[in-house]
């Protein structure tokens, strides 16, 4: 059995996470802490979960609790986890792992010295669209690949504006919420490292002050891959995509940069187009599948605290060079 605190009473939470950790065998939702006690005694009552707490010792206290999903705000998740980590808490940490690359590697030796597990939420990874592309770049079917491009302009709804487009504090903007996630896609598709970035940003249309609301990026990868990204708050009807090409080949992912487990994936080549026959999926309880396997010792979360550290230190050399004019290193410390 696995018993989830929540350490957040989050959107994301409702939306997909407290359904996905109880479709799981033998996990349940065992503890809510907000900053808020009246927050967490209603987000408890809303969903079903039995123990409420508006502080983070509380909820790290309980026994009941093995592991913690932290869907806070980003400034908060180093401190959370790291606490978690000390409690002997498995810990299932939203992107961006932290704000700084510091804290994002002290979350990530936390977790070593506890010898906890410890999961970053990439979500897209677990999408049996980016799965199927991966095997797809691996068996070779696009030859060396030469070149990707990423369409994930969407647009925030208003209930998940709030600090995302007015609290810089809080590691708001496009960059640390949809560029990470990017970053960790491409590292995923490709099998090779982002080494720098270039960006421009437009002037901000829904974000306040100098919050990033829009980006365009070119990423180059350690294997000479180039990628080019979109990314913005801004855009409702862009769609969103993905697409590789190689030597030998394309492939053309569509309606894949989602939390919904959707999108088609075409193979482009010398014979022709096909459609790739994907077998749709719940990424969540994909990344939560993972999660408990390797809380068993079988195998690594999804995405690990590596790869949240890997896809952080992207965003952030993307934010660096939208920020200067300059092209920008991918920096791990
Ligand atoms: P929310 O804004 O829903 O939640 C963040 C915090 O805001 C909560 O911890 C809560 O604080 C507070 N809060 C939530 N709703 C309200 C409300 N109605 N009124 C006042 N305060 C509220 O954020 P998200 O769920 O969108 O994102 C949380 C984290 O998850 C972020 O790190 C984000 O990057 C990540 N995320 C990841 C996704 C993925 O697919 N991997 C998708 C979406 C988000 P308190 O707990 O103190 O009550």
């Amino acid at each position: 059995t696995l018993g989830w605190g929540l350490i957040g009473a989050s959107n994301i939470a409702r939306e997909w996470m407290i359904g996905a950790m109880r479709a799981q065998p033998g996990n349940a939702v065992v503890a809510v802490m907000s900053s808020i006690a009246e927050r967490a005694a209603g987000y408890a009552a809303a969903h079903g979960i039995p123990a409420a707490c508006d502080h983070i010792d509380a909820l790290l206290a309980d026994p009941a609790v093995d592991a913690v999903y932290i869907s806070t705000t980003n400034e908060l998740h180093a401190r959370q986890a790291i606490a978690a980590a000390r409690a002997g808490k498995h810990v299932l940490c939203e992107k961006p792992l932290a704000l700084n690359l510091a804290d994002a590697h002290a979350i990530v030796d936390a977790c070593h010295a506890a010898g906890v597990v410890l999961g970053t939420n990439h979500h897209l990874r677990n999408a049996a669209t980016h799965i199927a592309m991966r095997d797809l770049v691996r068996a070779g079917a696009i030859g060396r690949p030469l070149f990707a491009r990423v369409f994930h302009a969407v647009h925030l709804p208003p209930h998940l504006q709030r600090w995302r487009i007015d609290k810089p504090e809080a590691g708001a903007g496009v960059i640390l919420d949809i560029t990470v996630h990017d970053a960790d896609t491409l590292r995923f598709l490709l099998d090779a490292e982002p080494v720098s970035a270039v960006a421009l940003t437009p002037p901000s249309t829904m974000a306040h002050g100098a919050i990033e609301d829009a980006v365009m990026a070119a990423l180059q990868f350690d294997n000479g891959v180039l990628a080019q990204l979109h990314d913005a708050f801004t855009v409702p009807h862009a769609g969103t995509g993905i697409e590789l090409h190689g030597t030998a080949g394309s492939i053309v992912g569509r309606d894949v940069m989602t939390q919904r487990p959707i999108g088609e994936v075409r193979l482009r080549n010398a014979e022709g187009e096909r459609v790739i026959e994907v077998v749709p999926h719940n990424l969540y309880e994909r990344s939560l599948a993972c999660f408990n396997d390797a809380v068993l010792g079988r195998g690594q979360p999804a995405a690990t605290g590596d790869d949240g550290l890997r896809s952080l230190a992207t965003a952030l050399a993307v934010m660096e060079a939208a920020r200067s004019g300059q092209r920008s290193a991918v920096q791990l410390a």
